[in-house]
């Protein structure tokens, strides 16, 4: 049967086809317009290198701050993240400099940002330039021909047979690049990852594996999955042992060592699903929610309680005091303003400065209506650039971009209400 074919006999499904093509045409326009964005960011990258290379004094702080304030300017006018779109600039002017026929096959909508993406990872690593146009070459013509996924395996053979350098060399370097880092991914979950060189990595997951087998038999009760108690284990070593490294960190409390150091994080409990009334969230202040229970735990294990009065229509903190008397500007901060204040960033409050909105030198009060909370870039961006910012009363900051727009940042209702026909248990 085939009913739902428009030409029965020829066997040419012609809606699917129609789709198809539209499907295609849609999918060149995106990455038509995609690739003008990456113009406009080659651009401001351009012109952010004349800047700085205009500049006087370059210190190496110094000399990216005209680059960083372009940033601010493109990402806050879009709504992005400002490093986002720094990071994008530089991506951009690689792209221009480096690889321009990829560029151009981008431009037409013959290839997309996925594409891209893994043209520049791939072909990054060729530093010598006689390799990188050849790489450029094979890999445009198969880029316009498959998915950015089977483009990866065929450039990670064709960048691997132009590297000049060997193995060894190239090892030296990417290990400066080891790390490890954590990413939200929602329902109160997060994921911990690390780089690490192949081998430690894959030793890293052996050990676990095999703990985890061990539990496993030694219980065979235990309904938990292999993935489950390897995560388990994860968060045992790291949270409750101690490193081999010494390094005095911690003496003065007579433990010493690193395991001293405690991992801190700051959580917001609403009051009534603290008292097990509702079930909101809590939050992992700045990062994401987390389950009631889990806050209700971490609460509980907490020495000290911060009580936050806040206003009940807008949720704005207006005033912090402590159980033991000692308000302080700090905490009223931290609550107030939880993360950086520039608009979009993220950076939690306990890793920002406090800054004097209006410079204590030009005669700015230490009062919270001339108090913000600004991550190291962004206070440096203020301090520094053309960037600038007044408090409109309330928390309420106005900044000022150099190219003249105008952004209000308003900060984050601290607390959430749910109807509630009970009477609070306090
Ligand atoms: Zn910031």
């Amino acid at each position: 049967m085939h009913s739902n074919r428009s030409e029965i006999g020829t066997g040419v499904d012609v809606a699917a086809r129609d789709l198809a093509d539209r499907f295609a045409e849609a999918s060149r326009a995106v990455a038509r317009a995609q690739a003008a964005q990456a113009r406009v960011l080659a651009d401001a990258a351009d012109l952010g290198m004349r800047r700085v290379a205009e500049l006087v004094s370059t210190s190496s702080r110094e000399a990216e701050l005209p680059f960083r304030a372009l940033a601010a300017e493109l990402g806050v006018a879009a709504n992005m993240s400002d490093r986002t779109v720094q990071r994008r600039m530089n991506d951009a002017a690689v792209l221009e400099e480096s690889f321009p026929a990829t560029f151009e096959a981008w431009d037409a909508g013959r290839v997309s940002a996925g594409h891209v993406a893994v043209v520049l990872e791939h072909g990054l690593p060729l530093t010598d330039t006689q390799a990188r146009a050849e790489f450029e070459v094979q890999a445009v013509a198969r880029a316009e021909e498959t998915t950015p996924g089977r483009l990866g395996t065929a450039l990670a053979r064709i960048a691997e047979a132009l590297q000049p350098r060997t193995l060894t060399e190239r090892h030296r370097e990417a290990r400066a690049s080891r790390g490890a880092c954590v990413r939200d991914i929602g329902d109160g979950m997060a994921e911990f990852s690390t780089i690490q060189p192949a081998v430690l990595a894959h030793a890293m997951h052996d050990r676990i594996t095999q703990q985890a087998q061990a539990i496993k038999k030694a219980d065979p009760t235990d309904t938990r999955t292999l993935d489950q108690i390897r995560a388990d284990l994860v968060a045992d070593i790291l949270l409750t042992t101690t490193p081999t490294v010494e390094t005095g960190a911690g003496m003065s409390d007579g433990f010493g060592g690193l395991g001293a150091i405690r991992g801190i994080v700051n959580v917001t409990v609403p009051a009534l699903a603290l008292a097990g009334v509702t079930d909101e969230p809590g939050e992992l202040v700045g990062r994401c929610p987390i389950d009631p229970a889990t806050a209700r735990a971490l609460a509980g294990h907490a020495t000290g309680w911060d009580r936050v009065l806040a206003d009940p229509i807008t949720g704005c903190v207006l005033a912090v005091d402590r159980y033991t008397p000692s308000a302080d500007m700090k905490r009223f901060l931290r609550a107030r303003d939880q993360h950086c204040r520039f608009p979009g960033c993220r950076q939690t409050a306990h890793r920002c400065d406090r800054d004097h909105t209006l410079d204590y030198a030009l005669g700015g009060e230490t009062s919270t209506c001339n108090l913000a909370c600004l991550c190291k870039r962004h206070h440096t961006l203020k301090g520094e650039t053309g960037w600038t910012v007044r408090q409109l009363g309330g928390g309420i900051l106005e900044w000022t971009s150099p190219g003249g727009h105008v952004y209000i940042d308003k900060p984050p209702p601290a607390v959430h209400f749910t109807p509630n026909t009970e009477p609070p248990p306090f």
